[in-house]
This record gives C-alpha cells, sequence and structure tokens, in this order.
C-alpha cells in the first residue's frame, strides 16, 4: 500500500511536523508547503495524489487555494482535504461546500486521520 505522494499545506510547525511523521510512518511521500501561495505551484509542479489543506494560513486561505486547485486543468482532479481546527457546523458546512473531499480535524486523532487519508485516496478520482 501507500507510496502515494501527499503535499501538506501548513503554516504551523507542529503540525507539520506531526502529520509529516504520520503519514511517513504509514509509507506515504511527502511534499510541503507553509504557504497556500508556495503550495499551488508546488501542486501543479508536483501532481500530488493528495493535499492536506490547512484552512487558516497567513496570505490567501485554504477555501481560496482549493477554488485555484479546481480552476487549473493540471490540478483539479487531485483530492483535497480540509486540515483545520475548525468544528463549528457552520465552519464545517462552508468547508464541504466549498469542495473538499472531506475534513481532517486539528489536534490529529490518529485513527480517523489515517482512515481519511486512506479512505480518500482510495476513491474513484483518487489514487488507486
Ligand atoms: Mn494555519
Amino acid at each position: 500500500m501507500a507510496n502515494e505522494l501527499i503535499l501538506i499545506v501548513e503554516d504551523n510547525d507542529k503540525n507539520m511536523k506531526l502529520a509529516r511523521d504520520i503519514l511517513q510512518v504509514k509509507g506515504y511521500r511527502t511534499i510541503e508547503a507553509e504557504s497556500a501561495e508556495a503550495g499551488l505551484p508546488l501542486a501543479a509542479a508536483q501532481k500530488p495524489d493528495l493535499v492536506l489543506m490547512d484552512i487558516q494560513l497567513p496570505g490567501m486561505n485554504g477555501i481560496e487555494a482549493l477554488k485555484e486547485l479546481r480552476a487549473s486543468p493540471e490540478t483539479s482532479a487531485i483530492p483535497v482535504l480540509a486540515f483545520t481546527a475548525s468544528v463549528m457546523p457552520q465552519d464545517r458546512r462552508e468547508i464541504m461546500s466549498a469542495g473538499f473531499d472531506g475534513f481532517v480535524s486539528k489536534p490529529i486523532n490518529l485513527k480517523e486521520f489515517i482512515a481519511s487519508i486512506a479512505t480518500t485516496l482510495g476513491k474513484p478520482g483518487g489514487a488507486a
């Protein structure tokens, strides 16, 4: 299993390290960006199998970044999971209606995190 390439867009060092460590232990390859502005060109160039996207980022936020990914033919089919501490139902609805493929909450729940990644990669349109 695994070996898929996952782009993590996250501006918090601790969250980045935790996500990276878990994914690498599970056999995924990771690339990283600390902002949407850095992540978008990386996604276009590296064509990751999945993007883990923080919502609150300096500059462009994660929802705007998702729209940019969807608008570009090079990145439109890449599944994107929202990676956010926001658990308010209204925020969650806004995130899902923006078109994310799913939602991973912070702080990370290990089982839920791994399951969400695996499920999303296994979906049609995700990496097989
Ligand atoms: Mn953030």
